[in-house]
């Protein structure tokens, strides 16, 4: 009797849109691996009965994305000290005992800088937004030994919130947009907001930022356009956030299935898309 297929899926609202199962078959693909990994529409109160069921018809592995991942939090029997930390779950793998939850961001983004050749050691560094993104990069950032992290939100109550969990783990300051002139000038800029979505951008200025600067946008696609033409236009190199999922993806995958995936080729091969 042969084993099917690793029955995986990602749920979330809206999901139809997601690049997880074009991604995950393409790692499958290069593996030689098997897999069936679905889209799940699920909102936060149908995700328990949503996830039995899906377990119930051989599921083992799940990826969560919005608005589903504090709420994963909640349905994990174990979680790795990522989603402790973060208070999101986007990795769930099913064992004896239940779901074990993950949170792959703060490590995907990391990889992605490494790709790219930028070390955050020594850096000053400025998030704008304070949402689960930047929940999920801040502890993974402050491993790398910045000089500093300033976390500026819309809400500044919700940036100080976050940075007041971590404090311990380095200098990092949290506030509101208003804040970033009376902050030193930052040698990396984080773009972890959703503005892009609604083709707006957050209060954004040269001055809060060093000569040598370089960007990162969590954001790809449409959402990241603006953000790429202010960075244009302010001279500051910058790249899209398509290396951070494909990243965050593939340590999924090693959660699931022991193998690391390599990331370059599904990188380019989306990029060709
Ligand atoms: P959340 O909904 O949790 O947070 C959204 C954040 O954006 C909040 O800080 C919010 O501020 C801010 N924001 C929204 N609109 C505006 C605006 N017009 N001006 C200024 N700030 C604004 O989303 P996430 O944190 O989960 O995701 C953020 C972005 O990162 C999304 O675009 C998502 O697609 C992307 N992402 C990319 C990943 C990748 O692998 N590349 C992984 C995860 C996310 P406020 O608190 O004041 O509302």
């Amino acid at each position: 009797m042969t084993a099917g297929p690793i029955k995986l899926a990602v749920f979330g609202q809206p999901v139809a849109h997601s690049l997880s199962p074009r991604i995950h078959r393409l790692f499958g693909e290069q593996l030689g691996l098997e897999l069936d990994y679905s889209a799940i529409e699920s909102g936060v109160h149908e995700l328990p009965e949503r996830l039995a069921t899906f377990f119930a018809e051989g599921g083992r592995g799940a990826n969560l994305t919005v608005p589903l991942k504090a709420a994963g939090l909640e349905l994990c029997t174990v979680t790795a000290p990522s989603a402790r930390l973060s208070g999101a779950v986007n990795t769930l793998k099913h064992a004896p005992d239940g779901w074990h939850g993950y949170n792959t961001d703060g490590a995907g983004l990391l990889l992605d800088l490494d790709r790219l050749g930028i070390d955050p050691a020594g850096k000053r560094i400025l998030i704008l937004g304070a949402g689960g993104a930047c929940a999920g990069i801040l502890e993974a950032l402050t491993s790398r030994s910045p000089a500093a992290i300033s976390v500026l939100n819309r809400s500044p109550e919700r940036a100080r919130r976050l940075v007041g969990q971590l404090r311990h783990r380095g200098i990092l300051y949290g506030g509101g947009f208003q804040d970033a002139p009376t902050l030193p000038a930052h040698d990396l800029l984080i773009q972890s907001t959703s503005a892009g979505h609604a083709d707006r951008l957050p209060p954004l200025d040269r001055a809060w930022l060093s000569a040598t600067a370089t960007a990162y946008d969590l954001n790809y696609g449409t959402s990241h356009r603006l953000f790429a033409d202010w960075c244009r236009d302010a001279g500051v190199p910058v790249a899209d956030g398509l290396g951070m999922l494909i990243a965050q993806a593939a340590l999924s995958f090693e959660i699931w299935t022991g193998t690391h995936p390599r990331i370059g080729p599904v990188l380019d091969g989306l990029r060709a898309r």
